[in-house]
């Protein structure tokens, strides 16, 4: 079906996400772009789809989460960044197959569909290998399940351990050696694997694309960053890298380079347009001007952010500043979910505690519009996705409004934001294709593959449980660095971000 009206919605059109929930509409899509938006019953001559009673929302990008934390959802809570990011880069890895890695991916994609995402981007580790199944495994399940989305290989190449300052103090040499020399994937040919998918599967005409992801600048030498910026510039991809999101991170800036991590990219020219840095919790007035000029994107993650303590971003001073924010959701082992309904709930109530100016606290529209243009914007596809207008891709999810969120209507986008969590979903539309119709999916057997994720995860119980089990000696030394860095002031100030 190339041409087809969806009759009798109402919906939350252009940027300012503005909804009359008196006024039904006729939306005509064409060749898998809105060609028209009427008052319903007007448009002739299409195949009807019939949406009476609900509400059509453009479609929301979850710009970050990692599925190789899907199969740890629920085993671990209650540390911060620096002690539990260890459970899922493990010195004993779990190295996944590709039908195991295809599962992986498709517990994160189904959660992210059923809670209003047409998109996501997934920032992948691939383990102590360049592991080519699990690559393999992950594209192929984005493939089937009709989702748009963004591949990274959180790529860097340094050692973990060496991403911390005063490691040597609480080990031996011995243990030290050991823990650097740890089996790691290598650099140039994760770099060159990230290129070559790029080439293959571009986020311009891609609808599962390859782009660029440096894990973080602690995790990257110089001249590591200067590659990865090389990379995405020659192929015009979207870069995302995990910049300050804790306050651990800003000492360690401070320690590493003598300067923040957000000032340390700037010298080596690595902001810029499509790049975004993911989190920016601690930050200060000069680095949100920087941010600024240089057209940088900041990617948000308020339950993320609650979950692991890291804080709370300062999201109205980048807005203020004319910094394009996105969202997302993070991994499941820290965050339990990578539903964008929750994220756009949490970021809106989160700035409230934030600002005792209440004028200054994040709207419910403000929030959807990051989580949705915002997302889009951040890949470079803002003329193409993000929002209902005639001209965009076809990107697009609709709610019943007969369920208790909408129950009564007043404001269709501040009861989607603040009460519905997906019980109301009932179809989505990506590229114009309908990959949900009235609540079932269309081109997956969704209880035949929840069982096959069950049963992989079943057999997988044994291995992970090893491999947690050796994180032992690392918690205990970060233990250490974790206490003794909370101790140091930061030397260059930021907005608080943290109660105390
Ligand atoms: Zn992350």
């Amino acid at each position: 079906m190339s041409a087809f009206v969806l009759r009798g919605a109402i919906a939350l059109l252009g940027e300012s996400l503005a909804c009359d929930h008196r006024r039904p509409l006729d939306i005509l899509i064409k060749n898998r772009r809105i060609a028209a938006i009427e008052p319903a019953g007007t448009i002739q001559d299409a195949a009807v789809i019939n949406l009476t009673g609900k509400l059509l929302a453009p479609g929301m990008m979850n710009s970050h989460y990692h599925s190789h934390e899907a199969f740890q959802k629920g085993r671990l809570e209650n540390l911060p960044l620096e002690l539990w990011m260890h459970y899922v880069r493990t010195p004993l890895p779990v190295p996944l197959n590709r039908e195991q890695s295809y599962l992986r991916a498709m517990v994160s994609a189904l959660e992210a569909i059923r809670t209003g995402s047409t998109a996501v981007l997934d920032d992948m580790t691939l383990g102590n290998f360049v592991n080519h199944e699990m690559i393999e495994g992950t594209l192929a399940a984005y493939e089937d399940l009709g989702i748009r989305a963004f591949q990274g290989l959180a790529m860097m190449d340094r050692p973990i351990i060496d991403n911390f300052p005063f490691v040597a103090d609480y080990v031996s040499a011995e243990e030290h050696a050991r823990l650097r020399a740890l089996p790691r994937p290598d650099p140039a040919e994760i770099l060159a694997t990230t290129a070559r998918h790029a080439r293959e599967r571009h986020p311009s005409s891609s609808r599962v694309a390859m782009i660029a992801s440096a894990s973080a600048p602690q995790r990257c030498t110089p001249e590591f960053l200067r590659q990865v910026r090389a990379m995405a510039d020659e192929l015009d991809l979207p870069v995302v890298t995990h910049v300050q999101e804790t306050r651990m991170q800003v000492i360690t800036g401070q320690l590493f380079y003598g300067k923040t991590m957000v000032r340390h990219l700037g010298d080596l020219g690595f902001l810029g347009p499509k790049t975004s840095l993911i989190h920016v919790v601690w930050a200060n007035a000069e680095e949100v001007q920087l941010l600024a000029d240089t057209g940088t994107t900041v990617q948000h993650n308020p339950w993320s952010n609650l979950m692991l303590g890291s804080g709370v971003a300062p999201v109205r001073e980048y807005l203020d500043a004319g910094i394009n924010v996105s969202m997302g959701s993070d991994g499941c082992c820290a965050t339990f979910t990578t539903s964008m309904l929750n994220s756009v709930g949490a970021a809106a109530a989160l700035s409230k505690v934030r600002d005792a100016d209440y004028t200054r606290w994040l709207s419910a529209q403000e929030a959807y519009r990051a989580a949705s243009l915002g997302g889009a914007k951040a890949m470079g596809l803002g003329k193409d996705l993000g929002t209902i207008e005639v001209g965009k891709i076809a990107d697009l999810v609709a709610y019943r409004t007969d369920v208790p969120a909408f129950v009564p209507l007043h404001d269709p986008l501040r009861q989607l934001v603040y009460a519905e969590r997906g019980q109301g979903l009932s179809d989505v539309w990506v590229d114009g294709e309908r990959v949900v119709a009235d609540g079932r999916l269309t081109r997956i057997d969704e209880s035949a593959i929840i069982k096959r994720i069950a049963a992989a995860v079943e057999a997988l119980v044994p291995t992970y449980e090893q491999a947690e089990a050796s994180v032992a000696p690392i918690l205990r030394l970060m233990a250490e660095v974790y206490k003794r860095c909370e101790a140091m002031a930061l030397s260059i100030p930021t907005f608080g971000a943290r109660v105390q």
